[in-house]
């Protein structure tokens, strides 16, 4: 699996996405099962609100050689404050329209 994240730019002066590539490196919560190497070839942020920016920066990363795109816990979640993206929904809408069928959207890492 070629990962591409994007997480919330709001979100990073109080998280360097620890959890996330620990749940990578472990292969837990939304990376359960998975069996094949994980491979992070990208991360970025939304851009800031309202995200739209997200949407080419996966379809960059799909183009770099992901072949998922995954969004942070921090935006469909909150993590770690527990405020979620009030645009999460239409930004995953986005992207799944923008990089098409083909490639695999996870929408939350823990
Ligand atoms: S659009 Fe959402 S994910 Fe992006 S900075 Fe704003 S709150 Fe965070």
């Amino acid at each position: 699996m070629k990962v591409g994240l994007i997480r919330c730019l709001q979100t990073e002066d109080m998280c360097p996405a620890t959890t996330c590539f620990k749940v990578m490196n472990l292969k837990k919560l939304a990376f359960e099962g998975v069996e094949e190497d994980i491979e992070v070839i990208g991360v970025n942020t939304c851009g800031g609100c309202p995200g739209k920016k997200a949407v080419t920066r996966a379809a960059e990363m799909v183009k770099r050689g992901a072949d998922t795109i995954v969004l942070a816990s921090c935006i469909t979640k909150g993590n770690p404050i527990g405020f979620a993206c009030p645009h999460a929904e239409q930004m995953k809408a986005a992207i799944e329209k923008k990089i098409g069928e083909s490639i695999n959207l996870i929408d939350y890492t823990h």
